[in-house]
């Protein structure tokens, strides 16, 4: 069986475990590779090469810290169909899909190519007579980064790319359910020029986290990945003195009024909601029909039931299985209590399954309506895919309805009015807001700005925030004399 390894000092080697977590094939469920939990001496062999790199890689310039990654982009891109079948393999999602996933992390790497400019100070000339202030950024040191298993690309590339472009080393923790992926794009990283111990890659789970938790070497710890584990990693890390940025959950709505183009409405909704299998934190879970909007639920419906779920390169295959039987327990349990619990379900995905791959963790698209907010259907992150459709009478209500739930990654809103799409955009409490658009994940050179139970810390992934969180500002004011001294000593706070 094939061992994923540890990237330690710039080697990949074999853990001297005896531990390990079965990596496997949603579609069948078939062990594909085994994951190791890193022993604590591997642990601090990761931290402490990051540690000894930081030495020399905070000095390196950042134009040729800024080329390895265009070597890497190229890397990536050159490579990009083999990751994305890597991908598919352990994570179920279509090819489409995960070529996707890919994509969307290669676009990070190319804003790290751009460092040279992101890390520009600032300065005043002549603050006080002769004096001049300037700002540095300079790098943090070692840090960390722990990763969900929904986007194995994309999720590790907003984290260490950013990091590493600005002088810092890295310690990644990738999810143990889908390491494959990012054992190979840390290969392809190497392959760029990074040096040695720059970047470090380890496998487990909760110990391992844990352990870079509670590690005074660690200076700052970026995770995606749930609600809980989110609160206990930013509590853990703050509580350390660290800098964290937490990204959680979600339960994202889309308000859809009467005004908008049905047709477009509709093929949104399909996409959003039951793409890569609801396993997506921008995914539209609830959709919110405002007023005569309500009659198209049906039709939505009746779209959504049209796509299949299938095998990974099955081009017919709307979506894959869900990630692991647990999840898909999760979920059928989910649309059981949805039932009992009265709402009407107009789709039931339940019973869906594959021919030839009976075994796999198969949910079928499944649409309710008739939801309220106090069913477990609308509370809990189903995290699969399953469209919860809410009515309401009024914009203001659903304005109202979106700003009551406790997550705030992203929502939407469709409609023709301009005027109800600027309220939406001003009075809605969540980070991430697209108008006529679906899924509205910011490009990188924006920040991913999730709100609320989403995120727990201050500067968020990439963009100029993660250039902020990844590093310290040093402020220097200098006056340099050509001449006389000007005057005896000064006993006040003023600059003279
Ligand atoms: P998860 O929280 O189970 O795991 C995420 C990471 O944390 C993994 O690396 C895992 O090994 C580690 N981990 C798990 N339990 C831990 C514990 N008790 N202590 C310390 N570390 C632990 O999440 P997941 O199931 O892999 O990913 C799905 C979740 O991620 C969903 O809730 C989804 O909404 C969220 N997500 C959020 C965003 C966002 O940007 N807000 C993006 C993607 C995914």
């Amino acid at each position: 069986m094939k061992q994923v390894p540890l990237l330690i000092a710039g080697e990949f080697v074999a853990s001297k475990t005896s531990s390990f977590i079965d990596v496997t094939n949603p579609a069948n469920n078939e062990v594909i590779a085994q994951a190791p939990i890193a022993t604590n001496d591997e642990m601090e062999a990761a931290i402490a090469a990051a540690k000894e790199a930081f030495k020399t890689w905070r000095d390196v310039p950042v134009t040729e810290r800024a080329r390895v990654m265009m070597r890497y982009q190229a890397l990536l891109k050159e490579h990009q169909d083999e990751i994305a079948e890597i991908l598919s393999q352990e994570t179920g999602k279509t090819f489409v899909d995960a070529k996707g996933d890919v994509w969307r992390g290669i676009e990070v790497v190319e804003q790290a190519m751009n460092m040279p400019a992101l890390m520009m100070g600032e300065t005043v000339e002549n603050v006080a007579r002769g004096i001049d202030t300037y700002s540095y950024i300079q790098p943090l040191g070692v840090c960390a980064g722990i990763t969900p298993f929904n986007f194995p690309a994309m999720i590790p590339l907003w984290m260490f790319p950013m990091a590493i472009a600005a002088g810092n080393t890295f310690v990644l923790k990738p999810s143990e359910q889908d390491p494959l992926t990012p054992t190979r794009l840390a290969e392809l990283f190497l392959e760029a020029g990074a040096p040695k111990g720059v970047l470090n890659v380890v496998h487990g789970a909760k110990d391992q986290v844990d352990h870079l938790l509670n590690h005074e070497d660690i200076k700052a710890v970026s995770f995606v990945g749930s609600v809980p584990v989110g609160q206990h990693i930013y509590k853990t890390a703050t509580d350390n003195m660290k800098r964290a940025q937490c990204f959680a959950g979600a339960k994202n709505h889309s308000v859809i009024m009467p005004d908008s183009n049905k047709q477009q409405v509709i093929n949104n909704l399909v996409g959003a909601s039951v793409g890569a299998a609801g396993q997506r934190c921008m995914a539209i879970s609830v959709a919110v029909f405002v007023g005569e909007s309500k009659e198209w639920i049906e039709e939505v419906a009746a779209e959504i039931a049209k796509v299949k779920p299938g095998l990974w390169n099955d081009d017919e295959a709307g979506f894959g299985p869900l990630i692991s039987p647990q999840a898909k327990q999760k979920v059928i349990g989910l649309i059981q209590k949805g039932k009992d619990e009265g709402a009407t379900c107009l789709v039931d995905g339940s019973e869906a399954t594959v021919e030839g791959y009976e075994s796999g963790n198969w949910v079928g698209p499944t649409v309710f309506t008739d939801v309220t907010t106090t069913m477990s259907i609308y509370e809990q992150e189903i995290f699969g895919p399953v469209l919860c459709c809410v009515t309401v009478d009024t914009l203001e209500e659903a304005i109202a309805l979106v700003n009551a739930n406790p997550y705030g990654n992203g929502t939407s809103i469709f409609t023709s009015s301009g005027a109800a799409a600027r309220k939406y955009q001003h009075e809605i409490e969540v980070g991430q807001v697209g108008i006529n658009v679906p899924i509205p994940v910011p490009l990188p050179f924006f920040s991913f700005t999730g709100w609320k139970n989403s995120f727990y810390g201050d500067l968020h992934a990439y963009g100029k925030q993660a250039v902020r969180f990844y590093s310290e500002t040093k402020t220097i004011t200098s006056r340099w004399f050509d001449g006389d001294i000007p005057s005896g000593p000064n006993l006040t706070i003023n600059l003279k």
